[in-house]
């Protein structure tokens, strides 16, 4: 097999979402996040799995990402979009039953002048100056949006991660503030915030990180593995270096495995003499710098010869690679590459 393998469960990914629902509180519904193709694992996919395990609303970054989802599903399930409604997206929203959360006013000018009598939602920034409506936006349209009907307000918060954040509860407040009493149905809380707690439910949650198996869920099922072939093997000597740059120098006579897989299949230049590969429960060094195609990697602990080395398996998580490579779960899944072939487990895998 001259290609590496990325696995991804699918029931792990329904069994998350069940997980996450079960966390949020009485009434609130959980919504799945799958923009970026679903963190790079396959939106159509992950979405379908998402919907057997029962998930009916589904959140994306673009328009176009929306109808992947929903030529995948059909109508019925919710999709909306994150970057709300964007010059030249109006028939993409129209066709294909999306609902773009509106982020500022041009935005919701667009929407009510060419889609006036279509669902849409609101962002509001309540602080972490990235997208939706400020405080003074919002009070200078609010009368006009709840007018027209919105079916969600929304924000997000900028510190989930960290539950002590100050941050955190003052987003909260603002949130209460700008959508108190407004009667539409509301939600600020992805991943970290449904593990903040109860308060930041409201009435719609929007997971995405913890659904492929990605901190904050600590508790997360594993989705992904991932299997590199060896291309070949050698010894070389001590004093011997390793790789462009001769960034590695072998102490000693070492044995030096090249695998199929480099940067332009996600495996960070930043892993470079950092990251660790396994062969079963046991861990070998990446040494030398991650090149476009290849790595190499110290295998002088093996007693035999592996015919593939793996880069994540129940001993090495995404979070723990991305620790290596000084990075996070969530880029370390949307980088792997294309060039992978993709074994997906589960019900909706065919
Ligand atoms: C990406 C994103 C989410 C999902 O966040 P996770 O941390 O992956 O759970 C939810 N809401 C918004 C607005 C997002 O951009």
């Amino acid at each position: 097999m001259g290609q590496a393998t990325l696995t991804i469960d699918l029931d792990a990914i329904g069994a998350n979402w069940r997980a996450l629902d079960r966390m949020s509180a009485q009434g609130t519904q959980t919504a799945g996040v799958v923009k970026a193709d679903g963190y790079g694992l396959s939106a159509p996919k992950v979405a379908r799995a998402l919907a057997e395990a029962g998930a009916r609303r589904f959140f994306v970054a673009l328009a176009q990402e929306g109808a992947a989802i929903r030529l995948a599903l059909g109508p019925g399930p919710q999709i909306n979009v994150l970057s709300g409604h964007m010059d030249g997206d109006a028939s993409l929203i129209r066709d294909l039953d999306l609902t773009p959360m509106i982020n500022s006013i041009d935005q919701l000018t667009r929407h009510l002048d060419a889609l006036p009598d279509h669902a849409f939602g609101v962002q509001l920034d309540t602080g972490m100056s990235r997208l939706g409506m400020s405080l003074a936006e919002w009070d200078a349209v609010r009368e006009i949006v709840l007018t027209a009907s919105p079916e969600l307000l929304m924000s997000h918060l900028a510190c989930a991660d960290e539950p002590n954040h100050a941050m955190n509860a003052a987003q909260l407040a603002l949130f209460h503030h700008m959508t108190d009493g407004t009667q539409v149905p509301r939600s600020l809380a992805a991943t970290g915030g449904i593990i903040l707690g109860q308060d930041y439910h409201f009435d719609l949650t929007r997971p995405g990180i913890g659904l492929y198996g990605g901190m904050p869920f600590d508790r997360a099922t594993r989705v992904v593995s991932l299997s590199l072939p060896v291309i070949q093997t050698r010894v070389i000597d001590a004093g011997d270096v390793v790789g462009y740059g001769g960034s590695y120098q072998a102490a000693g006579p070492t044995k030096v495995a090249t695998l199929l897989a480099g940067y332009a299949d996600g495996l960070l230049r930043a892993m470079s003499n950092q990251a660790v590969l396994w062969h079963k429960d046991h861990p070998c060094p990446l040494i030398g710098r991650v090149s476009m195609d290849l790595i190499t990697v110290d295998i002088s602990s093996l007693e035999d010869e592996p015919t593939t080395l793996d880069l994540l398996n129940p001993w090495q998580n995404i979070d723990d690679l991305a620790a290596m490579a000084n990075t996070i779960g969530y880029e370390i899944l949307t980088s792997l590459g294309s060039r992978y072939r993709k074994l997906y487990l589960g019900a909706g895998s065919t």
